[in-house]
């Protein structure tokens, strides 16, 4: 039996040093007593479980797993699930906070959760990657359940893996239990409009962004890096409100194009060929140099800490939208600011996929399902209004959109707390 070990991290700093010290800098601007910090910087509960698993060639590899909550304080726990050659516990960690703070600005009755397991789930195969999850279900089964911790797609993660884990969970009660999980395919008890949700939400953002610019989509010229659930959607979306995506890459190839990149005819060659590369009518870039081709708006939808203090100072775009979490670290923040970038946070931009995940959970619970233009508008009615609340306390404090909506989002999880009081 052969353990797999995760490789050296892509990520420069540790993203669980960088959500703590988020939380202090906030803390500080809001005023928040130190004895709420003293709670809300750690996390409630961290279980890492040993996964082992027979592959197709007979042998047995032990993934290691985890499963993360931060906060229970405003509802049960809510998060997604990453399958990453190189996700770390204190990157779940991270991952778990931020979807804290998330859950409290979207206002929707969950705490925050995170899973990851160590693995490249584009080298396992369909029947390794089920072996897969199901076991790891199986590990953490009483730790899930819809009144206590709801796992979701992430990176490396899909509605296929929901299903098994649906599949899974619901087995072991011996019925089927539609909140166990978000992000399910339909006809399993999924939701109209939750595989858009995420890239729905960053549309909303960037839609009220230009607004306060008094500009339109129209003509707006945009970068997207990822092309998977997130960047794909929203390069679709933006191109058909007609902005000009300029830039998109996948983790294998980079597109530049001044004049606009044929949007739909990238999804079919993604489609297709399951990657970007070999596009025509393009040229390629690095996803480096994505990050700084000239545009106006910037959308990083692939991993953390793509913006650093290395290239925050080339980058052209007036206003970045977060599609991914963490994609800016703080020094990059900083430089940004200086320069006068609107940063569209990730706990802002990226938050149509867990609200979209509570109308699913909510259908779940109730066995009563919506339709497609219903879940679309309560989408953005609750995006929207996070967003000019996040807006109006920038403006009020004269402070960047990230601290903003850090101070809404905490001061909510800080207020549940109080009024809760501490146990015993
Ligand atoms: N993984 C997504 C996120 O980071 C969705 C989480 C969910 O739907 O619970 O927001």
């Amino acid at each position: 039996m052969t353990t797999v070990e995760a490789p050296e991290s892509h990520l420069r700093e540790n993203p669980f040093a960088i959500a703590r010290e988020q939380l202090a800098r906030v803390a500080d601007i809001f005023a928040i007593d130190q004895r709420l910090v003293n709670i809300l910087q750690e996390c409630k509960k961290a279980l890492v479980v040993s996964i082992p698993v027979t592959l197709d060639d007979g042998t047995i590899q032990a993934f290691e797993g985890y499963r993360v909550t931060h906060n229970v304080a405003r509802g049960p726990s809510k998060g997604g699930l990453r399958y990453h050659p190189d996700v770390t516990l204190d990157e779940v960690k991270a991952l778990a906070m931020w979807m804290t703070w998330k859950c409290a600005l979207m206002n929707i009755p969950f705490g925050g959760a995170k899973g990851g397991v160590v693995c490249d789930p584009k080298k396992l195969s369909r029947g390794e990657l089920e072996r897969m999850t199901r076991r790891f279900t199986s590990e953490i089964i009483n730790e899930i359940g819809p009144e206590k911790d709801i796992p979701a797609p992430d990176v490396g993660t899909d509605g296929t893996v929901m299903a098994w884990i649906f599949d899974t969970y619901s087995m072991n009660k011996g019925h089927s239990v539609l909140g166990v999980v978000t992000g399910k395919p339909l006809n399993v008890g999924g939701s109209l409009g939750r595989l858009e949700a995420t890239a729905r939400g960053c549309l909303y953002c960037i839609q009220e962004a230009v607004r306060k610019k008094e500009q339109g989509l129209e003509g707006l010229r945009v970068a997207v890096q990822g092309f998977g659930n997130v960047g794909s959607f929203l390069a679709r979306f933006l191109a058909e409100e007609g902005a000009t995506v300029v830039a998109v890459s996948d983790s294998t190839a980079g597109l530049y194009n001044p004049k606009g990149i044929d949007i739909p005819a990238a999804l079919a060659h993604k489609q297709e060929t399951g990657t970007l590369r070999g596009l025509r009518g393009a040229d390629d870039i690095s996803n480096e140099e994505l990050l700084v081709v000239d545009c106006d708006v910037l959308a990083p939808c692939a991993l953390e800490q793509v913006i650093t203090r290395d290239n925050a100072d080339r980058v052209k775009a007036s206003i970045i939208c977060e599609g991914a979490n963490g994609p800016i670290t703080p020094s990059a923040d900083e430089i940004l600011e200086d320069k006068g970038v609107l940063v569209l946070p990730d706990i802002l931009a990226n938050a149509g996929g867990v609200v979209v995940s509570y109308f699913e959970w909510v259908q779940g619970l109730q066995e009563y399902f919506w339709k497609e233009p219903e879940v679309n508008s309560k989408l953005r009615d609750i995006v929207t209004r996070a967003f000019n609340e996040t807006w109006h306390v920038s403006e009020e404090r004269d402070i960047a959109m990230r601290p903003a909506s850090y101070g809404v989002a905490v001061g909510r999880v800080a207020d549940a707390t109080i009024t809760r009081g501490l146990y015993p």
